[in-house]
């Protein structure tokens, strides 16, 4: 007897290029089999999968998952299980001195998996986040943060840092020359904020075109930048339009990019990145809950619609699955755990559809595009465990 079967579903799982209409079956929380039920084999429970399309679970590599403690923090499930993504990891909420109330209140109390790439800074993004005392070089101490990672390395996953327009007029690189550090010491990757984020008033400002060149003198192979497609001033693109050549050469040694889509993304510097052959290795929704509304459900764009963005874009359905499944789990190191629909691997699983319509995805910055299709998630299965109707009904930026 297996405890749930999903069948009849279109099957994506592009870690082992599957792509098939057939049954999943399930036992506690690991996948039992790919195919159908044997005979004389029942399930305990059965869901009807035909018409959607079932995936590994997806993994959100960016959110900000502590509620009431950020300007903007959400429950980890109203962005995780109930929004179709099984696994979010929280970016830099919390810092050392304040990561065990999230690992307390966040971690432990959310059927998501919940994991954190922890700000350089002694506290992360406490309420009042873009104080720029808060995110300087003197609140941070490289011992503490490697103290901490070695404490939780189950959860902690790498350093949440930036390299930006205000960050850099007030402290140059100091901020990520000790994330680098820790990040050494600590054994781990660096996840850092590109385009604006710290208030400059009363600073010079630098050379937006100087800002990620600069960066990518501390930064390796397998550390992340996020928000590749900013609109912002500051990321990799350079103001001419091309994306900056000490980006295209970290990126053939291994250095990383996430979309980190949210209020930076930008349809203009998306195509163009796109159109000069970079492809994001990440996609991630850098959630927030409304601003000021820490305790609010309604969040009003997610993983999804970043997913249904891009697909806007062109790029086709298989890669972008695969940003956020595959890609996710490899560089979390759980590749052998999840990300794929394999038998033996954790009964992790998204069920969604691509809705086709007439849509107008917006940007931040104010352009429009036209869609046909959009994704929408159904169903999410995290360890087994079925979560149904999520609670957050997306709507387009
Ligand atoms: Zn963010």
């Amino acid at each position: 007897m297996v405890d749930l079967v999903i069948k009849g579903a279109r099957v994506l799982s592009p870690a082992n290029e599957m792509d098939m209409v057939t049954d999943i079956s399930i036992v506690g929380t690991r996948i039992h089999r790919v195919g159908p039920l044997e005979q004389g084999e029942t399930a305990k429970e059965e869901i009807d999968g035909k018409g959607y399309i079932l995936s590994p679970g997806f993994i959100d590599f960016h959110v900000h998952g502590f509620a009431y403690f950020t300007d903007y923090g959400t429950y980890p499930d109203d962005v995780g299980v109930r929004s179709g993504v099984t696994t979010v990891v929280d970016q830099g909420s919390a810092g050392y001195l304040t990561f065990p109330a999230f690992h307390e209140f966040m971690v432990k109390s959310s059927a998501t998996r919940v994991l954190s790439y922890l700000n350089i800074g002694a506290v992360g993004t406490i309420k009042g986040s873009m104080l720029p005392a808060l995110h300087g070089p003197e609140t941070v101490d490289v011992g503490a943060v490697v103290e901490t990672i070695a404490k939780y390395p189950h959860i902690i996953k790498g350093i949440k840092t930036h390299a930006e327009m205000g960050g850099v007029a007030r402290w140059g690189f100091d901020v990520l020359a000790k994330a680098k550090e820790a990040a050494k010491r600590a054994n781990v990757p660096c996840y850092v904020h590109t385009g604006r984020l710290i208030p400059c008033e009363g600073f010079s400002l630098p050379d937006p075109d100087s800002i990620v060149p600069g960066a990518l003198e501390y930064l390796e192979p397998g550390d992340i930048l996020t928000h590749c497609f900013t609109g912002h001033p500051g990321g990799i693109v350079k103001t001419t339009g091309e994306v900056h050549k000490t980006v295209r050469r970290a990126i053939s040694d291994g250095l990383l990019l996430d979309v980190g889509y949210g209020e930076h993304f930008s349809f203009d510097i998306a195509q163009k990145v796109l159109d000069q052959g970079i492809m994001p290795d990440l996609v991630s929704s850098d959630v927030h809950a409304l601003f000021n509304q820490p305790h609010s459900l309604q969040a009003t764009y997610g993983l999804f619609s970043a997913l249904s963005h891009l697909l806007a874009l062109g790029i086709p359905l298989s890669d972008l699955i695969a940003m956020v499944t595959d890609h996710p789990a490899r560089i979390l190191g759980w590749d052998e755990e999840l990300g794929r629909i394999e038998a033996g691997y954790q009964a992790d699983l998204t069920l969604f559809r691509i809705e086709s319509g007439s849509f107008l995805f917006r940007d931040r910055f104010g352009v429009s595009v036209p869609a046909s299709l959009r994704l929408e998630p159904k169903l999410t299965i995290r360890q087994g465990v079925p979560y149904w109707a999520p609670v957050i009904k997306e709507a387009e930026v």
